[in-house]
Formats: C-alpha cells, sequence, structure tokens
C-alpha cells in the first residue's frame, strides 16, 4: 500500500493523526466546510497488501536416467513411487527484479479469495493448472535496501496437474530447477521458502501427474 499524502476521498492533505498510541495519516473532512460524511475521521490504516506464492514441486527427469517405458513424449503417467526434485520458478519480465526467478506470485484482487488468487497466478505467469495441497507459510517480508515492503505474503503448496513450462503474463520465462541447480532468486522469503522445501520441511504428498518432464 502506498502512503497516501493526499485524502483517496476527497483529496485534502492528510495530517497525523494518533490512534491507541501509534500515528496515522488521517482526513478530518470538514475543515473547509464542505459536507464531506465520508471523510469525517477518515484514518488511513495502510494496512499489508496480502499477496500469495504457489511451490509447485515438479519431477524433473533426462532420458539417460529413466527408463524408455516410462517415458512419452514429454508427458509421464507413473503408478507411483516418483517423488517431485524439482520446482517450477518464473523469470520476472517486469520491475522490480527484472531477470531474476521467483515462485509463481501477486496481489490477491480486491474481494479475492486466497486460493483462488494463487491459482490464478500460477495460470497467468506459467499456464499452470494446479491443485491444492496445503498453506506453507505466512509472512510478512523484511524492507528490501531501506524500503518498508508492506506486504503480507501466504504460500502455498500445489500439485501442478498440467502446464506450468510455458511463461504467460508478466513472466519471461519458467523453469524447473533441482535445489542444487537454482538462479538468482528474486526475494528472501521466496528463497527460504524454496530452501525449506528442498531442506525437507515440508512433504509432497501423493504421486506426481503431470509435473514430470524430460529435461
Ligand atoms: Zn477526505
Amino acid at each position: 500500500m502506498p502512503d497516501f499524502t493526499f485524502c483517496p476521498n476527497c483529496g485534502n492533505k492528510l495530517n497525523p493523526v494518533e490512534v491507541d498510541g501509534k500515528m496515522h495519516l488521517g482526513c478530518a473532512g470538514d475543515d473547509d466546510g464542505w459536507q464531506r460524511p465520508r471523510c469525517r475521521n477518515f484514518i488511513h490504516w495502510n494496512n499489508p497488501a496480502p499477496c500469495v506464492a504457489v511451490l509447485l514441486p515438479v519431477l524433473k527427469l533426462s532420458k539417460d536416467n529413466l527408463p524408455e517405458k516410462y517415458w512419452q513424449k514429454n508427458k509421464f503417467e507413473t503408478g507411483g513411487g516418483l517423488q517431485p526434485n524439482a520446482v517450477v520458478l518464473v523469470q520476472r519480465g517486469v520491475e522490480p527484479f527484472k531477470g531474476m526467478w521467483c515462485l509463481p506470485c501477486g496481489f490477491m484482487d480486491s474481494c479475492e479469495d486466497p486460493w483462488a488468487a494463487a491459482k490464478r497466478e500460477a495460470k497467468e505467469e506459467a499456464m499452470a493448472d494446479i491443485e491444492y495441497m496445503q498453506l506453507l507459510d505466512a509472512c510478512a517480508p523484511p524492507a528490501e535496501e531501506g524500503k518498508p515492503i508492506n506486504q503480507l505474503i501466504l504460500f502455498y503448496m500445489a500439485r501442478l496437474v498440467g502446464g506450468g513450462d510455458v511463461a504467460g503474463d508478466d513472466a519471461a520465462a519458467v523453469g524447473w530447477f533441482m535445489g542444487n541447480e537454482l538462479p538468482d532468486i528474486a526475494f528472501s522469503t521466496h528463497q527460504k521458502v524454496i530452501d525449506d522445501y528442498f531442506n525437507g520441511r515440508w512433504t509432497y504428498k501423493g504421486n506426481v501427474t503431470a509435473s514430470i518432464r524430460l529435461n
């Protein structure tokens, strides 16, 4: 959320207001005698903006290490036993951190359900169809380069059931990366979740289905 200078309702300059011992910006709304009931005692709370990010474990194999009977074109169907060894990352096509990589992520739309937002972002950025698995973590990111980041990020783990290998809007590229070949990650919060996954903090349950492809 931006720190407003002027009231978003009436355009008057916002003034410091103390509420419960904390300073906020507020608009009295009737300084100049106008009737502006929406603004009277308006407080700009500057709440964090909620974001979602999706960890998509996938199984990345090469023709060299899988018997031919298991593969067909670039997709696999497995009976079980195969576990993911990689995650889906998108290369950022826009600032900030353009050119670096991160989990599929984005801001929630107005009044949007957070899991619906995660599904939407996975589709928009990586053309990925996903199924809910688990809410992994929630955090407020630390300041970056001295600038506070007023956000709340919800991290989901999801099962990739289709796509996930073609860049969509805002993404320059999509890649599947194993823990020992990670590219430069744009955000420390994403880096931590990715590291935690590869360090075994969370377990992917069930089979990989569409989330297998030849490297
Ligand atoms: Zn106002």
